[in-house]
């Protein structure tokens, strides 16, 4: 039986502003959006921990046993500079500036998008679409939208109407925001623009003649609006409603209050039923941002070549570190919190390691069925991972007393003890566990060990003690004590 069907998870549901049981539209699959990156620079951590925060949860549906199609797209065009409807666009910016293609600002940044979630062990995503592959699915919603009487043309461009839509819809329900503080907040801006009303977004923008992205349309040779992109290549993917769309939470508004309005206005349906949103990465207290400055980039943390940093730390501290906090907090980055991250992922391999060497007894002291039911509470309750990892420590401290003698466990409640802990810390929580394959090895050291316990009771069967004393006192100078027992010969692994 799936595993899906035993756990109830719940999860926060931006919208509703409430935890939520989770129930897909057709049991057993889930569609799920993210918004991906806009390709005009590095990824800086900040980004990451976003992308991470879905990975993670991308992993436990796909380790409850869903079939889940993940969309997430590339922003390879009309992301204007300032989130808005006037300025340039940020991949023509930089091909400007840098005198190339804008195809190759492209290239170059989700090619590093792609290596950098790679080091982080982030699982791809099942599609991942672009913008400019999708012009003419934009144009064909615009003129949906048109028809339905909820935009309009002015010189060229293509304007969502929000003050009709909000007649009948609720523009601002997930973001909260009313439309009276909206208009209230935009009202100097109204002389600039061929709006009819400043809070109206654009769907299409006519191109200016130096504006070199741009594509043939019915209005103008021009460019679909930023938040138009994510509207048709989610329901060309997933359907006019389907399961999750997600996104870091200053994509809230307006982008996705866009998305609704686009959604709503061209199907009639409310096209998302869970929205999630992952929280920031701040450093200094301030959020990390390509544009202001502040950021640190993934390759910095991994050289430790920053001025915030005392060393270099592996990806995968760096990402124990991030699920240290819930995904929807926010979370400070600094050297300390990841020294401090560094010992806990270091002590949390070395159990999961020594778990398959435990000395094992007629009876437990620990009920491993009842921890790992807990490891799944943490992660039904909204992807709880720091509750998880706190969890997960339960059981590092168990090993530990069973290593000392303090503890029990029994054959079976070990192999249940390793496997859960597998699950959690490479599959779920997608850690990589640096020390060499440790895993690997660690399984080929204990099948090694056990060989040469083997040979060393043959060898006293023998009555050859030179041969049973060299293998025992080597593998101690190594650093494996063997222990002779009623039960037969174990050995342990020192610090
Ligand atoms: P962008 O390429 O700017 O569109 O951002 C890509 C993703 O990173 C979006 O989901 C943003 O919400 C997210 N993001 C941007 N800055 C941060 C940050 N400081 N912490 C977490 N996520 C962020
Ligand atoms: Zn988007």
């Amino acid at each position: 039986m799936a595993l899906y069907k035993e756990q109830s998870l719940k999860l926060y549901n931006s919208i509703s502003r409430e935890k939520e049981i989770f129930k897909p539209i057709n049991e057993g699959h889930i569609g799920m959006y993210v918004c991906g990156p806009t390709v005009y620079s590095n990824v800086h951590l900040g980004n990451c921990r976003t992308f991470i925060s879905f990975d993670l949860i991308f992993r436990y549906f796909k380790h409850l046993g869903y079939k889940i199609r993940y969309v997430r797209n590339i922003t390879d065009a009309g992301h204007l500079e300032n989130d808005a409807d006037s300025g340039e666009d940020r991949i023509a910016k930089k091909a400007r500036l840098e005198q190339i293609e804008p195809m190759e600002v492209v290239q170059r940044y989700t090619v590093d998008f792609h290596n950098t979630l790679q080091k982080f062990n982030n699982l791809p995503p099942s599609i991942e679409p672009t913008a400019t592959g999708h012009i003419v699915e934009q144009i064909e919603t615009i003129k949906t939208i048109i028809d339905k009487g909820f935009a309009y043309e002015v010189n060229g461009s293509v304007y969502f109407d929000v003050l009709k839509f909000n007649k009948d819809h609720d523009y601002g329900k997930l973001s909260g925001r009313s439309i009276e503080d909206m208009i209230a907040n935009t009202r100097e801006l109204a002389a600039q623009s061929d709006k009819k009303n400043p809070q109206d977004f654009a769907l299409w923008k006519k191109a200016e003649p130096q504006h070199i992205m741009r594509w043939p349309s019915p209005w103008s040779d021009g460019f679909p609006g930023w938040h138009l992109e994510c509207t048709v290549m989610s329901t060309k993917y997933l359907g006019e409603q389907f399961d999750i769309h997600g996104g870091g939470m200053d994509l809230k508004f307006p982008h996705h209050e866009c998305e609704i309005a686009q959604g709503e206005a061209s199907t009639g349906k409310n096209p998302v039923n869970y929205w999630m949103h992952a929280n920031m990465l701040t450093l200094n207290g301030q959020k990390m941002a390509k544009s202001t400055g502040n950021n640190i980039l993934p390759n910095e943390i991994f050289s430790g070549e920053n001025d915030n940093l005392s060393k270099g730390f592996s990806p995968s501290v760096a990402r124990f570190f991030m699920l240290q906090a819930n995904y929807r907090s926010i979370l400070d980055f600094s050297n300390t919190a990841l020294l401090a991250s560094e010992k806990g992922f270091n002590r949390l391999m070395d159990a999961y390691r020594n778990s398959s060497l435990l000395p094992v007894s007629e009876s437990s002291t620990f009920s491993v069925k009842e921890w790992k039911q807990r490891c799944y509470d943490a992660m039904n309750d909204d992807f709880n991972s720091p509750i998880l990892i706190a969890t997960l420590f339960e059981a590092v401290k168990f090993i530990v007393g069973v290593k000392e003698g303090n503890e029990k466990i029994t054959a079976e409640d070990k192999e249940l003890l390793h496997t859960t802990m597998h699950d959690f810390i490479f599959d779920v929580l997608g850690l990589l566990d640096t020390t060499v394959a440790n895993q690997d090895n660690s399984e080929k050291l204990s099948g090694t060990v056990e060989l040469l316990i083997k040979l060393r009771a043959e060898a006293r069967n023998n009555k050859d003690f030179a041969t049973s004393d060299q293998i025992r006192d080597q593998l101690l100078a190594l650093g494996i004590q063997l222990k002779d027992g009623k039960e037969g010969t174990v050995f342990t692994l020192e610090d």
